[in-house]
């Protein structure tokens, strides 16, 4: 029985939630709204049916009185029906307070009505107007049932002022007993279920207080949590700082001192100790650069830079560097960069090519035969920014499909086997792919097995403004209009890179890949007529020398000057005769543009050198510049001062802050090499005394220090510091950075004390 009832009661509880919004379950405390709207639903439902049954029995009832009896009739059959529509409008409107005051209102003039037509004030129905503030209560709470209480008091008083309206037989004592009865078990039952919703409130306040209190605890922990986890962070970030710092220091010396080594007079095995000595030194340095970068993408520190710089000379700046490697292992190196994207845009050029550099180091690093080709494209984006994309194909060992998804995540490397064969933290990918994201872009890979790879990035930058813009290569050259020209390459990308860029300066093109193919297929048979032939230095079936030389044998009348492409640098003789340019793989279409015109028209070529693609050699060093070197650290002294005589540089030391100070007291420098961390008084302190002291007299002053992070860079220039340089030195970066204090030295320039 109590099962079947369990069952049944179930079955109804199911039939009424289907009518409840959902949100109703999953807001806090939804146990009693829950409660509540099912009452709603079901008190609906069921006052429905009454609604409309009675409905049905006034006209009976009602005899004779019409059209009263057929009015009453049409209002209880509105309001049963409004009834039934509220369930259905609790999930539409999601609106209870309304519909349960709806529902409170239709009930209370039905029962207002009802009373009044069976005996008024005497009526033994009048009990049930005391429903309406109960269900008040439940529904709309304690405020809303007092309101309630009002009105019911108030109708009782109408009913008793208008008295009983005796439409129907007046009922027997029996029945009134009966009637009595019953509204006394029905006020009990209404009390009860008052109270059991009460105590179901009283619960639910208990448990949401419970919850609120576990809430405001969690919510103390975790924002304690948080407070430790960013002074975690913050310690981190300091200890890397250190720690870099600290091993710099040293790696200086180890650095500094191997470059030294290695141009005195040693034999072969000392030199090649000293070669390993500074590529292991190269090599922790650049893990250190990784560890550093990859922990300031973490913790979202690194911030881009924004300044103009040429796009075409970055790639080629990147290639120059993997050369040597591409070349010693006969990996072709080549690039095309799309005719529409300009050269100078305005961006972080240092992470950018990181990224091209990283990508390329990674396939030269992997392709052991064919060739690692860099191809641009791009185009203007909606928000004024041009996207780029760069690929990077090589023909490697290639990745494992199932390698794929890992190869960007920190720390990772196709296997154990990679690390041991080919060195490497597997950061690298890690770091391009979220420097790419910073700037806009993205980074991926395609790969097959044994085949090869192809890593492509997007960044999105601005444009310079058009007064940066170098003068681009100009197409359709006069002087290489509709010239024919041969290339001769056994390398198919390469071909199509040559003859894409000759095509675009006018030139019609044959492509070859053998001496046999070229002598054999020229385009106007025998005659073998060409203005211009381009041909690699090792071709399948003969040298470039050997070919040249078939070619004027064969064809006696054949005149046209020879460009040699190769990847050497050191040319014999012979080649230097029979060629009338020799281009080094890379090829720049720079340097093809001024070889093509040189060759075709000597006369002109000197004084038509269209593009300045290539940055002037640097001047040499003013020999007679006073430096000073601050820096305690002996061995770095050591390296300082021989790598400023290597320059052709002399220079005084100061092992402080306070030593400087003397010094320049002494005598005037051009050029105060500052470190930063010294005892007594570092350069910093030192700087600002030098600026308070000497004001526009001061020497220029460059910033030496073991910290790499942009902010602490900053904050030397901001000190009034005019350049900066981080060790471990080097000597191009030394060599660069006193040639342009040299300069700004020769032309007087002012020298801000704030800005660089
Ligand atoms: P690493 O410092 O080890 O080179 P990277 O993040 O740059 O770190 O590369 C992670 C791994 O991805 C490499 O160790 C290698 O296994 C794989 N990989 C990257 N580039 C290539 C490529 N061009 N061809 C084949 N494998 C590659």
């Amino acid at each position: 029985m109590i099962t079947l009832f369990t069952y049944l009661s179930q079955k109804l509880y199911q039939l009424l939630d289907r009518f409840i919004p959902d949100a109703i379950y999953q807001s806090l405390g939804s146990q009693d709204l829950h409660r509540r709207y099912r009452l709603l639903v079901g008190l609906s439902l069921y006052n429905s049916v009454s609604l409309l049954s009675t409905s049905i029995s006034f006209p009976a009832m009602l005899k004779g009185l019409e059209p009263v009896g057929g009015l009453l009739s049409s209002l209880f059959v509105v309001m049963g029906l409004v009834n039934l529509a509220i369930p259905f409008m609790l999930r539409r409107i999601n609106s209870y307070k309304i519909l349960a005051t709806t529902h409170l209102f239709i009930n209370f003039v039905s029962m207002v009505t009802f009373i009044m037509l069976t005996g008024g004030i005497a009526s033994p129905n009048l009990f049930i107007l005391g429903v309406i503030p109960l269900l008040t209560m439940i529904f709309l709470g304690p405020r809303f049932s007092f309101v309630s209480v009002v009105l019911v008091v108030f109708a009782i008083a109408r009913i008793e002022v208008l008295g009983s309206v005796e439409l129907v037989p007046v009922p027997t004592a029996q029945l009134n007993e009966l009637r009595a009865l019953s509204a006394t078990i029905g006020t009990f039952a209404l009390v009860f279920i008052a109270l059991f919703f009460e105590s179901a409130r009283n619960n639910t306040q208990n448990n949401l207080e419970a919850a609120l209190k576990d809430l405001h605890m969690t919510n103390d922990k975790l924002r304690q949590a948080y407070k430790e986890a960013q002074q975690a962070t913050q310690a981190k970030s300091e200890f890397l700082a250190n720690m870099s710092h600290e091993i710099r220091t040293p790696l200086n010396g180890i650095i500094g001192i191997a470059g030294l080594l290695s141009s005195t007079a040693l034999d072969q095995e000392q030199q090649e100790y000293g070669q390993i000595i500074q590529s292991s030194g190269d090599a922790l340095l650049e893990i250190i650069n990784s560890i550093l970068d990859f922990s300031k993408i973490e913790a979202g520190k690194l911030e881009l830079e924004a300044a103009p710089f040429n796009l075409r000379q970055s790639i080629e700046d990147s290639l120059d560097l993997v050369t040597p490697k591409a070349t010693s292992k006969g990996v072709e190196l080549g690039y095309w960069v799309d005719l529409n994207v300009p050269s100078l845009f305005v961006g972080d050029v240092t992470r950018f090519r990181q990224i091209l550099l990283n990508l390329l180091g990674n396939a030269v690093k992997f392709t052991g035969v064919g060739e690692v080709m860099v191809f641009v494209s791009g185009e203007a984006g909606a928000n004024g920014r041009f996207q780029l994309h760069i690929s990077v194909q090589d023909t490697g060992i290639g990745i494992p499909p199932d390698r794929l998804e890992f190869l960007f995540k920190s720390f990772s490397q196709v296997d154990s086997a990679t690390t041991r064969k080919f060195g490497g933290t597997g950061l690298g990918l890690a770091i391009s792919k979220s420097l790419a994201e910073l700037m806009g872009g993205n980074l991926w890979v395609e790969s097959q097995l044994g085949i090869g790879s192809t890593f492509h990035f997007t960044v999105q930058l601005e444009t310079a403004v058009p007064p940066h813009q170098a003068p681009p290569l100009p197409p359709n050259h006069p002087a290489m209009q509709n010239k024919r020209a041969l290339i001769l390459d056994k390398n198919a990308t390469y071909r199509q890179i040559l003859n894409r860029q000759l095509t675009d300066w006018g030139f019609a093109c044959v492509e070859a890949e053998s001496t046999q193919e070229a002598l054999a297929s020229g385009p106007l048979g025998a005659s073998f007529d060409f203005d211009i032939v381009l041909v690699d230095q090792h071709l399948p079936d003969a040298t470039a020398l050997q070919f040249a030389q078939t070619a004027q044998e064969r064809f006696p009348a054949f005149q046209a000057p020879l460009l040699l492409l190769t990847t050497l640098r050191q040319q014999d003789e012979a080649s230097k005769q029979t060629f009338k340019g020799i281009l080094t793989k890379p090829i720049k279409p720079a340097q093809l543009f001024e070889a093509l015109l040189a060759a075709l028209s000597p006369e002109i070529a000197p004084t038509q050198k269209p593009y300045l693609a290539e940055t002037p050699l640097p001047n040499p060093i003013n020999q007679t510049l006073r430096i000073l070197l601050a820096e305690d650290n002996r061995i770095n002294q050591k390296v300082g001062l021989r790598m400023l005589n290597k320059l052709g540089c002399q220079a005084d030391l100061a092992t402080n802050g306070l030593e400087v100070l003397a010094a320049l007291g002494e005598r005037p420098y051009d050029i105060v090499l500052m470190d930063i961390q010294m005892p007594e008084m570092d350069g910093v302190e030192a700087t600002r005394q030098i600026i308070e002291q000497f004001g526009a007299e001061r020497p220029y002053i460059i910033a030496l220090t073991a910290n790499a992070l942009t902010e602490h860079r900053d904050a030397y220039l901001e000190v009034g510091m005019d350049d900066y340089l981080s060790k471990p030195l080097k000597l191009e970066s030394l060599h660069r950075s006193l040639q342009k204090a040299s300069k700004a030295i020769a032309q007087h320039s002012p020298r801000s004390t704030t800005a660089h």
